[in-house]
């Protein structure tokens, strides 16, 4: 985890919220390569999501909802983390992360010092609204996007004419106050979420429950993710959250072992049926084709949460491989290998010189790339040193201008993968990417990993 977060900052993609003040717990910043990375997998996720799906529309929600919301939700009264502290060294822990001895015997697991008692603590951020700070101007940070679709569903079904089932699909911020926040982005106070709210017939629910833990499985595997690093996780009764029927969590090995990626729920017709109480308004479905008939549906939840996929993405693409082709053995390159339509820099313009016109001709090809891919110019130093820069940065694919594409139009492609090269015309690179990008497929026997 040193390796990619130190990776992450020295290449920009990920920094320490308000470093000049010594960081702020729990927040990041994207870079400028970090946001693209973002950017990318939330565009992945949504075309999945909505345009591969004709019965899933999209929706962006307020992250500020009227209290009431997190009354019916349950969030005010269940949504909190049991939490210790060590009264010598001031640590602060999960009474649920620490070995059950140490929680039985109130020792600390780091210093030894005592525990004090396991308290609830809730984990919404709470602030006031307009200028009085009163009970009555409390309102939360929404700690999911979920509730913002619950209370628009019947806008949607007016508006949108959907007929049960159909889905709304999110992407936004969550805030919650975390007691612990470490391993870097995994776990922050604030962070991003993707949710589709699936809404179903009840009696059909464990059948969507089932079909969606496919569709969610197939999703990373067409992201060409490592396969063998995730696996379900089926929560206990004693895990379940206060509006689960079912749970499964598909789970990522992470650099510190095995840990949720993404959350796919039956949370059955709870919050829907407390929304009706709390709001008083009628949220059953009218079911048009079934001679009117009414009922409360049932929902699919399936939440991933983005800033983690960057997370799980930085980790899966890190490679170093050692490159042993010039007879150098401690020849290194470290590389992400990113899915090209991932990657934050799809194409990289390298003029093998700057003189004799070559930077004015790389120049030229960039500008004309530029219309349909993230370009990247670089014109600095040996063209070895370049490439490995690009590697670094996860770019699947450099082109090289040399004298002879000043006289033949031809230029060099180089694949970040294979480091293999080849010739192509200058009029057939942009079909040649795109083909590139669409057959990609990861090659996961090439690495060797230092030791
Ligand atoms: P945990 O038990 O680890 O606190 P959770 O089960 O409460 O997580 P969910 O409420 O199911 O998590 O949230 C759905 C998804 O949102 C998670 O799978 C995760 O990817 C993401 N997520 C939740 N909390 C955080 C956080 N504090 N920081 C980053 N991502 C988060």
């Amino acid at each position: 985890m040193e390796k990619i977060t130190s990776l992450a900052k020295r290449r920009g993609f990920v920094f320490q919220s308000s470093e000049i003040y010594g960081g702020q717990n729990g927040a990041w910043d994207y870079g400028p390569m970090g946001i693209e990375l973002k950017n990318r997998i939330a565009q992945t996720w949504w075309k999945e999501m909505t345009q591969l799906h004709d019965d899933i529309v999209g929706l962006d929600a307020a992250i500020l909802m009227h209290p009431r919301t997190w009354e019916a939700s349950g969030h005010v009264e269940n949504f909190t983390d049991p939490l210790v502290d060590c009264k010598k060294c001031k640590a602060r822990f999960r009474a649920d992360q620490i070995p059950e001895e140490n929680l039985a015997a109130k020792k600390c697991p780091e210093c030894g010092g005592e525990l004090t008692d396991t308290r609830k603590f809730n984990l919404m951020f709470k602030t006031h609204i307009g200028p009085a700070e009163d009970s009555a101007s409390i309102i939360y940070l929404r700690p999911e996007t979920a509730q913002g679709i619950y209370v628009n569903y019947k806008n949607i079904i007016q508006s949108n004419r959907m007929k049960i089932p159909f889905g709304i699909a999110q992407i936004g911020k969550a805030f919650r106050n975390e007691i612990v926040t470490k391993n870097f982005i995994f776990r922050t106070c604030e962070f991003e979420q993707m949710e589709m709210q699936f809404f179903v017939k009840p009696g059909t629910d464990e059948e969507w429950f089932g079909e969606w833990r496919k569709r969610r499985w197939a999703y990373y595997e067409k992201l060409g993710v490592k396969m063998d690093h995730l696996r379900w996780h089926q929560h206990g009764p004693g895990e379940l959250a206060h509006y689960a029927k079912d749970a499964y969590d598909i789970e990522y090995l992470f650099p510190m072992g095995w840990r949720e990626l993404e959350g796919v729920h039956n949370r059955s017709d709870y919050d829907l049926t407390r929304h009706t109480q709390f709001s008083g308004k009628d949220l059953q479905y009218i079911d048009q084709d079934s001679s009117a008939e009414r009922y409360i549906p049932y929902i699919i939840e399936t939440s991933a949460g983005l800033t983690r996929n960057v997370l799980m993405i930085l980790c899966d693409a890190y490679d170093e491989e050692q490159v042993a082709d010039k007879g150098n053995d401690d020849d290194w390159r470290t590389v992400l290998r990113f899915h090209p339509s991932l990657a934050p820099v799809t194409v990289a313009v390298l003029p093998l010189m700057k003189k004799d016109g070559l930077a004015e001709l790389a120049q030229d090809i960039r500008k004309e790339l530029k219309e349909d891919f993230a370009t990247d110019y670089d014109q600095g130093g040996a063209i070895g040193r370049r490439y490995r820069r690009q590697d670094e940065a996860g770019t699947p694919f450099c082109v090289t201008i040399d004298y002879e594409s000043k006289d033949n139009g031809s230029v060099t492609l180089r694949f970040r993968d294979s480091m293999e090269q080849v010739r192509v015309n200058r009029a057939e690179l942009a079909a040649r990417l795109r083909k590139e990008i669409k057959e990609y497929k990861r090659d996961l026997n090439v690495r060797v990993v230092r030791g």
